[in-house]
């Protein structure tokens, strides 16, 4: 992705995989190859059968790009294979469904391919980048495009950025002929070509809005030796406070690759993020809880989690965040620092007592409460003899 950025946030971003975003990209009139998927090498073999395409092409389906470049722990190089021959797509699909896929965009170990998308190939003479994002400098949408997609979108974007075209487009107005047919000529279609790449380009933006997309992002566009313009591959993110309006789309999330924790946590309504290091945070607001990583961080420890309780918690949420941080083998202590400005302190007390007794806590607990009942709390939570026997410390008050 050309203009990722981390998000430390405790929003579930909505993610779908290559092949959905193709499907809506269907509807909208924009120009796909034809394609089917596959969850057994067989079924990849009947499918590249059924194609019955000149040259066929074998993506691996997870939530990633650099696919083309990644490798499989089966040993089978690149995630992305072309073929004249369907008996090759079956042995393929077979080096690639139940092994993991490592990209340069994937954790170290790799994400489980369980999925593939068998296609029609095309040749391409030329790849370009197109996307199409929120950005909040321009207070809209914006259009970014390059003449030199492919594989290595980040290192054109760092080493030449004068190849990167950006566009804003007005939301009231939409995206105008003059600025499509400007970006398709600075993408370099020429001719024909650039009228084509200008009405794809408008199909995208009306599929963005369309689906309250942030992000369309289209690497590569590309160009083939018939006079196509055609888009080869398609990530889409969504604006999650948009779930009620896109039911048809947030339904097609499968989960398959969620992170456990992160989901028994949404169940519950708690916004958890897992990371790397020992220290198990347990705070309310998503600032408070990014604050105490820092001050974790900037001590020398490393939080093992992000978890954000949120206000109007209950006690069975606090009960069951704590099972989900003493479950969790990497925490070797756990913080809570909780602002009893959007809570009642007396509310964590009461959980974090109970998950005491109830499950069996190993690791120092400290607990920094502040705001609203926080005497009563502090004096009820150090007369508490199931806290009192365990390796508890209240401070701040
Ligand atoms: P990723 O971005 O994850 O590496 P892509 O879908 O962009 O995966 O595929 C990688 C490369 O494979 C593309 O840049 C393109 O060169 C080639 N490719 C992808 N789809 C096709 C296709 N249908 N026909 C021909 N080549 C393709
Ligand atoms: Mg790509």
């Amino acid at each position: 992705m050309l203009m990722q950025c981390t998000w430390l946030s405790p929003r579930r971003w909505l993610n779908l995989q290559e092949y959905q975003s193709k499907k809506l990209m269907q509807e909208s009139g924009v120009a796909v190859q034809r394609f089917y998927v596959a969850d057994t090498a067989s079924e990849a073999l009947e499918a590249a059968k059924r194609l019955n395409a000149k040259e066929i092409v074998l993506k691996a389906q997870i939530l990633a790009g650099g696919r083309g470049k990644g490798v499989f722990d089966s040993g089978l190089k690149g995630g992305v294979h072309l073929t004249k021959d369907p008996a090759v797509v079956g042995e393929l699909a077979n080096k690639m469904l139940g092994f993991n896929l490592t990209t340069k965009q994937t954790p170290k170990e790799g994400v489980k391919v369980k999925t593939v998308m068998v296609a029609e190939a095309l040749d391409i003479t030329r790849e370009t980048y197109f996307a199409i994002l929120m950005d909040r400098s321009c207070n809209g949408p914006v259009m970014v495009g390059s003449p030199q997609g492919g594989m290595d979108i980040e290192e054109v974007a760092a080493s030449t950025p004068e190849l990167i075209f950006k566009e804003a487009i007005d939301i009231f107005e939409g995206v105008r002929d003059d600025q499509a047919l400007r970006m398709a000529a600075n993408l370099g279609f020429k001719g024909a070509l650039q009228r084509q790449a200008a009405d794809q380009i408008k199909r995208l933006y009306d599929l963005f809005l369309k689906v309250d997309a942030t992000q369309v992002e289209v690497n590569p566009l590309g160009e083939t030796p018939e006079g196509q313009v055609v888009c080869f591959d398609a990530k889409i993110n969504f604006d999650d406070n948009a779930e009620f309006r896109q039911k048809s789309v947030f339904a097609m999330d499968d989960m398959t690759e969620a992170d456990p924790t992160e989901m028994a946590a949404a169940k519950w309504d708690l916004k958890y993020i897992g990371l790397d290091g020992n220290i198990a945070c347990f705070v309310n607001g998503a600032g408070l809880a990014m604050a105490t990583c820092d001050i974790i961080d900037l001590h020398g420890g490393k939080p093992a989690n992000f978890l954000d309780l949120g206000g109007g918690v209950k006690e069975k949420q606090v009960y069951e965040a704590f099972k989900l941080l003493t479950a969790d083998p990497k925490v070797e202590a756990i913080l809570v620092n909780i602002f009893g400005g959007i809570v009642n302190c007396a509310i964590i007390a009461n959980g974090i007592t109970k998950a005491c007794r109830e499950l069996e806590l190993k690791v120092p607990l400290v607990v920094r409460l502040e705001g609203k009942t926080l005497n009563q709390t502090a004096s009820f939570l150090l007369g508490t003899s199931s806290l009192q026997r365990k390796n508890f410390m209240l401070m701040s008050i």
